[in-house]
């Protein structure tokens, strides 16, 4: 029985690690399809932003088909070293103006612009550097913890990946692991929760010290202490930088300098915070119904 149970358990194994393999190749290749579809213009330039930049959005109409239209022409803009917060219910195309921003699609018409450049203007991989994304589910690949982080930025020193750890408040969990940052990640190694897998992204985001900060927050729903950690430690990976936050909690977005509310690709409503709330519309009844809920969630931790 042992004789048999051994090679099974062995072929289990290699079976779990090129499955894992396949995932993330399938990953980055999805990646690059989607990189692939958007071309460079012949004259494109690399995208000049060394200091936060303003980023706008012109009046972009765009669906992922043609028949379709998934946003009717929205226009805002983020100033330079300032948070954009969006919300609103699922499929209203949050996530799309993150990837439109990242350039994976072109817009249907109107224009995208930092800094004032058309981002169909410049080389892709110009503007890709110049962005970080926090996404709401972080590819970890199999292999260890240093490499997870150092990912960031290809080349950093072990000193560098330990400082944007600690930033990101997950030093002392690598710390606490057996190899410590030579720990491998993944199913055989270490297993990380969506939060300390969310960590991981923004100490990748903090080591690559983009100026322009894309942040999609996960849906799934971390515990009250957890969540207030993510969100004071994305409070710090976005200062000074321009940035964009898809928000699904409302207690993330009430510093953002605008919050926008969206509804089947549109905006309903606008402003701060304050000026929702006294709006006491659509987003003073989503504050309303969150706050009551989390109300209840912490009295259930606590008790
Ligand atoms: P959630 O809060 O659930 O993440 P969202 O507001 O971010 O939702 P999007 O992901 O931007 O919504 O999707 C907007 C619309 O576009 C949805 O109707 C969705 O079905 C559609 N959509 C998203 N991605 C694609 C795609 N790759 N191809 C075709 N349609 C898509």
């Amino acid at each position: 029985m042992i004789q048999l149970y051994i090679p099974l358990n062995f072929l289990g194994a290699i079976y779990r690690e090129i499955k894992q393999s396949l995932t993330d190749l399938d990953r980055m290749f999805s990646l690059m399809d989607k990189a692939r579809e958007i071309e460079d213009r012949p004259d494109a330039r690399p995208l000049v932003c060394d200091a936060p930049p303003t980023v706008r959005f012109e009046c972009v109409h765009f669906g992922y088909d043609p028949a379709r239209e998934i946003l009717h022409g929205l226009s805002f803009e983020i100033p330079a070293g300032k948070t954009v917060a969006v919300v609103g219910p699922s499929g209203s195309g949050k996530s799309t103006l993150a990837r439109l921003l990242f350039r994976f699609y072109d817009v249907g018409s109107g224009r995208i612009t930092i800094d004032g450049q058309d981002i169909r203007d410049v080389t892709q991989s110009s503007v890709r550097r110049a962005i970080g994304i926090v996404p709401q589910d972080t590819v970890l690949f199999n292999d260890t913890i240093e490499y997870n982080i150092a990912y960031g930025r290809p080349g950093a020193t072990h000193a560098e990946v330990e400082e944007a750890a600690r930033a990101a408040r997950i030093h002392d969990f690598i710390a606490a692991s057996p190899k410590g940052y030579g720990t491998m990640v993944g199913e055989r190694g270490l297993k990380l929760s969506g939060g300390e897998k969310q960590r991981v992204a923004i100490a990748r985001t903090l080591l690559k010290n983009p100026p322009i900060l894309i942040f999609d927050e996960a849906t799934s729903a971390l515990d009250s202490a957890n969540e207030r950690a993510i969100q004071n430690e994305l409070r710090r990976a976005a200062r000074n930088k321009t940035a964009l936050v898809i928000a699904h909690r409302l207690s993330t977005v009430v510093d953002a300098h605008e919050i926008l509310v969206m509804d089947a690709g549109e905006i309903l409503e606008r402003g701060t915070h304050a000026e929702l709330l006294a709006m006491q519309g659509r987003y003073a009844r989503m504050w309303m119904l969150q706050r009551d809920a989390q109300e209840r969630t912490e009295t259930e931790e606590v008790g």
